[in-house]
């Protein structure tokens, strides 16, 4: 990363940080990461604003602080290994290599996720494993995961994902509830799973299958 560019992303840690405590280990993955290079060329002057971007297919490129939160409520303290639903841009994915020591992100739209893994090549993430399918089947080859994250809102969570939690794991998910969506973190204690409703959010929907 240069300096300008590193000079960026601290701003934007900041600016989040304003907004919402950031812990230090998420306010560094946030400086660390390169937001430019995951939006559309054309767009960049907007890269470290706090707003969603749309990205090609109808899809969007979550606000750089629904992905702050979202990784601050996935807790990566004690935690080795991710699975994210949902890989879009990529910079949710890119956010969490910095915390993770095994990143496994899933898309369901291919074109998507050939762009993501050009630029984490780029950025020389090695540790992000990407895999195009339709990610409610989650990714059983690397399984279990100790956390697991919903990049696009669901009604409810298969319970095939919960069988990929590790037995002390957390998942985080956008959940439907009626016309809202409501972040919701769910724990895994052997076959009990606690539930706590976070904040109200808006993300893109699960969608089923797969496309180029
Ligand atoms: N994490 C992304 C947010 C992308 S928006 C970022 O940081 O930019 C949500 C993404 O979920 C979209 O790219 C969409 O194509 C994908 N998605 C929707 N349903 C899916 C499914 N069933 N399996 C895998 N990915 C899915």
């Amino acid at each position: 990363m240069d300096n300008i560019t590193a000079l960026k992303a601290s701003r934007l840690a900041k600016e989040i940080d304003n907004r919402f405590k950031l812990t230090t280990d998420v306010f560094n993955a946030i400086a660390k990461t390169d937001r430019e290079l995951f939006i559309p060329k054309g767009f960049g002057f907007h890269a470290y604003k706090l707003d969603a971007l749309p990205i090609s297919a109808k899809q969007w490129i979550s606000s750089p602080l629904t992905v702050a939160k979202m990784t601050q409520y996935l807790d990566a303290r004690g935690a080795d290994r991710v699975l994210e639903i949902g890989c879009g841009s990529g910079y949710q994915a890119a956010v969490l290599s910095h915390l993770f020591r095994g990143v496994f992100t899933v898309e369901r739209i291919e074109h998507l996720l050939n762009e993501a893994r050009s630029r984490f090549k780029q950025m020389g993430a090695h540790n992000i494993h990407t895999r195009h399918s339709d990610g409610q089947n989650g990714w059983i080859g690397y399984a279990p995961y100790d956390r697991i994250l919903f990049s696009a809102a669901v009604s409810q969570i298969p319970s095939k994902i919960f069988d990929q939690l590790s037995n002390t794991g957390i998942l985080i998910a956008p959940i439907w509830q009626d016309d809202k969506q409501i972040i919701t973190r769910f724990q895994k204690h052997g076959n009990r799973i606690v539930e706590d409703k976070i904040e109200e959010c808006d993300f893109v929907p699960i969608l089923n299958g797969t496309q180029k």
